[in-house]
């Protein structure tokens, strides 16, 4: 029988960065917990078709997911929070909606009509939205709108918002974050800037339902009346979201202040008693309470950037909570490090792990980090880039391969060690033209990589052009770096990993997307454990 799918969205006033994507992946995982399934959708407004040419300064990292689509880094967190993986179908922007829309014209799909903003491209970003719920059965589709209200370039998002309220009723409902900030000289909260957010959705046709506050202090009772009555919605509707000390707290906060319940009692949903987060509990307890701290290098050209490396910082996370230790993260511009600063760049760490990237700028710093870590066996974990710079490493100063490099920096390398596959030489549309997405890796049974995953077949998710040259595995192998997984289709080397060393792994995916709170990654586990058996073999 088909279900009644509740369609929530999660919309965002007065400034951008309040913590959106926290918010409705903090409410999916309130609402599994009271045993619901739910998937989590982001819209965004720009007109880029997807992320993967934005770069990162614009947009932090670009996730992706099992069926390769680059995308917001917000999905990373929807994933993480509620360990369901996402799609395609999971992120939407103008550009997609205005695509699809276009393409359909020329099909001739409109003929006779005059395509326009409603309800051609309101119908489009509504298929968009319920296409989630009716394929794949779930309980609840959180949608979450990038931008704020207001923006002009989300009015056809709003626009769309209001028609499905009016059309499903208490099927739909809207929770809007605003900030309330605190404004030091008056010594006070003010609400006048949520009231006029909220103001600015009226005059788009919405009432929010629920409004989420977020704030630097406690909201008292007086406060969230205020709200209540300025904005049409009942005091138990204002939801406190007050700065939190980590993002994972975030659903334990929000149970308190029963975000969950509200949502269900405005969609007119039975509320099951038994609301489960005992795992989630764990977790956090185990995060806060740890044993140790260990130091980690990540080393990449965005360093400076909070969300370049989002899913990389919350692994680390996930692997250092595992092993019951913090993980402290330094992070070290490739580009300031050379050959004569390396040991001081790198003192103290306990572990290097060397970021993805496109590009020359900062690589030869990440080689000599490599070296570095390579020769002081010190933990090593490479990631895509950061395995290809491990080949190149080993190429030239363990091979001898003088002038070893990637075709993406040096095309006329004489030791083409990472190179483009033959079928993607005559590919020049950068749009798209990466390996994306999952793919199967065999992983051979007396390897380190093994003893991390204890299974042979893993799939993992990739994005790249490049890859390991097949040329120089054997001269990779008979001299100590075992290329110890293998994509079986393709004959594509997927990991590679030095013997006699503690723990050295180069590897062309990016595990970082696959660990979640539920699950944390093998390889995260395994580095952090690594880095802290370091910590307590040579640092007295
Ligand atoms: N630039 C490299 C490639 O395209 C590595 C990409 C990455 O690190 N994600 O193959």
């Amino acid at each position: 029988m088909k279900k009644n799918v509740k369609y929530i969205f999660v919309t965002g006033g007065v400034s951008s960065s309040l913590g959106k994507g926290i918010i409705s992946a903090s409410l999916a995982k309130l609402l599994q917990g009271r045993g619901f399934s739910v998937t989590i959708q982001k819209l965004d407004p720009y007109i880029n078709i997807d992320p993967g040419t934005l770069n990162p300064y614009e947009h932090g990292e670009c996730y992706v997911t099992d069926d390769g689509a680059e995308t917001d880094l917000d999905l990373g967190h929807y994933e993480r929070f509620s360990n369901t993986p996402t799609s395609q179908a999971n992120n939407v922007t103008t550009g997609r909606i205005y695509q699809n829309v276009i393409s359909k014209e020329r099909k001739g799909e409109y003929l006779g009509t005059t395509v326009q903003v409603v309800p051609h491209i309101t119908d489009e970003i509504k298929r968009s939205i319920q296409i989630l719920g009716q394929t794949n059965n779930y309980d609840f589709v959180i949608t979450e709108i990038g931008g704020t209200v207001g923006d002009i370039e989300s009015f056809p998002f709003i626009e769309s918002v209001r028609q499905m309220k009016w059309e499903l009723g208490s099927n739909c409902a809207v929770v809007h974050l605003t900030l309330v900030p605190f404004l030091k000289a008056a010594g006070e909260l003010k609400t006048k800037p949520t009231q006029h957010s909220v103001k600015t959705m009226l005059e788009q046709g919405v009432q929010p339902d629920i409004i989420v506050c977020r704030t630097e202090h406690h909201l008292n009772e007086g406060i969230k009346r205020k709200i209540a009555q300025f904005c049409n919605v009942s005091p138990t509707s204002v939801i406190e979201s007050i700065d939190a000390e980590t993002i994972y707290d975030v659903p334990l906060l929000m149970r308190e202040e029963k975000l969950d319940i509200e949502v269900l009692s405005v969609t007119n949903t039975p509320i099951p008693e038994k609301l489960d987060l005992r795992n989630w509990e764990r977790f956090v307890h185990r995060l806060k309470n740890p044993v140790g701290n260990v130091n980690i290098g990540l080393i990449g050209k965005y360093v400076e950037l909070k969300d370049a490396y989002k899913s990389i910082n919350e692994a680390l996370v996930h692997g250092g909570t595992e092993n019951e230790y913090k993980v402290n993260i330094v992070s070290i511009q490739s580009e300031k490090i050379s050959a004569k600063n390396v040991a001081k760049k790198l003192s103290g760490l306990h572990g290097i792990l060397v970021a993805p990237g496109f590009g020359g700028r900062g690589i030869d710093g990440k080689i000599e980090a490599i070296k570095y870590a390579r020769e002081n066996r010190i933990p090593f974990l490479g990631i895509c880039l950061g395995m290809q710079c491990a080949a190149i490493e080993f190429s030239r100063n363990v091979l001898g391969l003088i002038g070893a490099h990637t075709t993406e920096i040096d095309i006329d390398s004489p030791y083409p060690v990472i190179d483009l596959m033959e079928n993607q030489k005559s590919v020049t549309n950068l749009g798209g033209s990466m390996r994306l997405g999952l793919y199967d890796c065999h992983i051979e049974k007396d390897t380190l990589t093994y003893k991390e995953y204890q299974k042979q077949d893993v799939k993992e998710r990739h994005r790249h052009r490049f890859e390991f040259n097949n040329d120089y595995k054997s001269r990779f192998a008979e001299n100590g770096m075992r290329l110890s997984g293998i994509n079986p289709r393709e004959n594509l080397v997927e990991i590679i990993e030095l013997e006699n060393h503690p723990w050295f792994i180069g590897v062309q995916f990016h595990p970082e997307y696959k660990s979640t709170v539920k699950e944390p990654h093998p390889l995260f586990i395994g580095f952090v454990r690594a880095a802290i058996n370091y910590k307590k073999t040579f640092v007295k």
